[in-house]
């Protein structure tokens, strides 16, 4: 049946209301006393304290669709059907009520009954020691057994050192032969875009001692979440997360601005992508506050920011683009997330603002790189040093996997331990004389001239989120 992708999102929140859960708006992508977590990554993160009992909930029963960025997705956004550094996560959420017994039944009715698919082509996971979980897909649900697969902890069990933990329960919907990547091992919980995971019902079943044991917890809670974009793929016969209507008008506004056709040429469409979800990503974060830094979240923004420009720039767009079509973004999610609609001017203020800056320094940049990348070639180099890649970083504002790409497309890559060790110099220079500022520190200060009613802190900067903000 098709749906829409925000008629989807209505369709999950009306139907675990009927199911008496409360419902609540996105939680910003910010998260809010919790500084083991850099930005918003899945439904049940901004909720931890209320699974902890620090916090009581207002109801326990609750039904969300937020907002979340993985950045740690980032090499896959573009490449697969099915990642978005950006993407909307339906869930429900249990709080010392319900457990597996209510869940797995329920889950199937809004997959199999509302949103009527197939059960054909449907599949589900458990973890291998959760025979209950199996039982009740199986004599509750009527899923057969061959359909059931079996995985181990390192993919169906949900801990994070001590406390809370417990076993996952995972659904899946087959896509067909012709999304498979052909290996004869290719099945349920391949990487490759056939199988596409949908929604995880995390059950928090068990305490995590500090001797290794498990004990099981009093209060049980139940965790899910559902990709929306991922959903609608499934209910509109699309091919991907970037086919899907909403995205799909973000998508059609950066091939109009650059005069290139969908779905001709593998290289440009893979930027186009790219673009559709940094977009994505940095409207939704300016909105909740995160302002472009050297540090922490700041730096995530600015990251995606730039290289949605360069891969802008490599589609042929020489002007500034970004501000304008965040306005795609706004357009399409603005009911769904009215701050977006609220914020619209400051929005555009601050993405015009650093895509300006960005472009200011990124043509120098890049002949720097180009004359480096050559003289690497010369010298029969395939590895730029740290050094480099931090001059590049430092003096021309590319952030280190912009560089990285540029090199990859060229088949080299870049000594990031050495760059690393560069920026922890830095890191400490700069401390030792405050206020002495490089290019970036520069452009900084333009956004403190701006009236910005949002307070936003930032964490330290840290090796990993380069990479990963998990
Ligand atoms: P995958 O294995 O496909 O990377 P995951 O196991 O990392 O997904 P979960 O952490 O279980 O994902 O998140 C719950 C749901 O959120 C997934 O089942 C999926 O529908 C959706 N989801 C996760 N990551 C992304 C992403 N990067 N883009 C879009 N949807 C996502
Ligand atoms: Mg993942
Ligand atoms: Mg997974
Ligand atoms: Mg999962």
């Amino acid at each position: 049946k098709y749906m829409g992708v925000n008629e989807v999102r209505e369709a999950f929140l009306s139907f675990f209301e009927s199911k008496e859960h409360l419902r609540l708006q996105s939680f910003p992508l910010v998260p809010h006393n919790d500084k083991s977590l850099l930005l918003i990554n899945s439904g049940m993160a901004p909720m931890k304290a209320f699974f902890t009992g620090q916090e009581i909930p207002p109801s326990k029963r609750v039904t969300t669709c937020q907002k979340c960025i993985r950045t740690g997705d980032i090499e896959n956004v573009g490449k697969t059907a099915r990642h978005g550094t950006f993407f909307e996560m339906l869930g429900d959420f249990s709080f010392g009520d319900y457990f597996k017994n209510e869940i797995i039944p329920w889950s199937w009715e809004f997959v199999t009954k509302v949103l009527e698919i197939p059960q054909d082509k449907l599949y589900v996971t458990i973890y291998e020691e959760d025979d209950e979980s199996g039982d009740i897909w199986h004599n509750m649900v009527g899923v057969p057994r061959e359909r059931i697969k079996k995985l181990g902890k390192a993919d169906n069990f949900w801990e994070h050192g001590t406390g809370p933990c417990g076993p996952c329960t995972e659904i899946y919907y087959d896509r067909g032969e012709q999304y498979s990547c052909g290996s004869p091992t290719c099945d349920v919980g391949c990487d490759c875009d056939r199988y596409m995971e949908f929604w995880n019902l995390v059950l928090t079943q068990f305490n995590a001692e500090a001797d290794g044991t498990y004990t099981e917890l009093a209060q049980k809670n139940v965790d899910t979440g559902m990709g929306l974009e991922r959903m609608a793929t499934i209910l509109q016969g699309v091919d991907s997360i970037f086919d899907v209507d909403t995205v799909k008008s973000i998508r059609d506004a950066i091939c109009l601005k650059s005069n290139v056709k969908y779905g001709k040429n593998a290289k440009t469409d893979v930027s186009v992508r790219v673009i559709t979800d940094h977009i994505r990503s940095v409207t939704m974060m300016t909105a909740d506050g995160v302002l472009p830094s050297n540090e922490g979240r700041g730096y995530v923004l600015r990251r995606l920011l730039r290289r949605a420009a360069r891969h802008g720039r490599l589609l042929g767009i020489e002007e500034e683009f970004l501000a304008e079509l965040s306005k795609a973004v706004i357009a399409c999610s603005g009911d769904a997330y009215p701050e977006l609609v609220d914020k619209r001017e400051y929005i555009f203020k601050i993405l015009s603002i650093e895509e300006n800056s960005f472009y200011k320094t990124i043509d120098k940049g890049m002949d720097i790189l180009k004359s480096d990348m050559d003289e690497m070639k010369t010298a029969g180099q395939t590895t730029m040093s740290g050094e480099k890649a931090f001059r590049l970083y430092d003096t021309y504002g590319f952030p280190i996997d912009l560089t990285k790409e540029i090199l990859e497309e060229a088949g080299m890559n870049v000594d990031e331990e050495a760059f690393v060790a560069e920026m922890k110099q830095q890191k400490e220079r700069a401390r030792a004389a405050r206020g002495k500022s490089t290019y970036m520190g520069a452009a900084e200060t333009v956004y403190h001239e701006l009236p910005v009613e949002l307070e936003t802190k930032f964490a330290g900067y840290d090796v990993k989120e380069l990479t990963d903000v998990k």
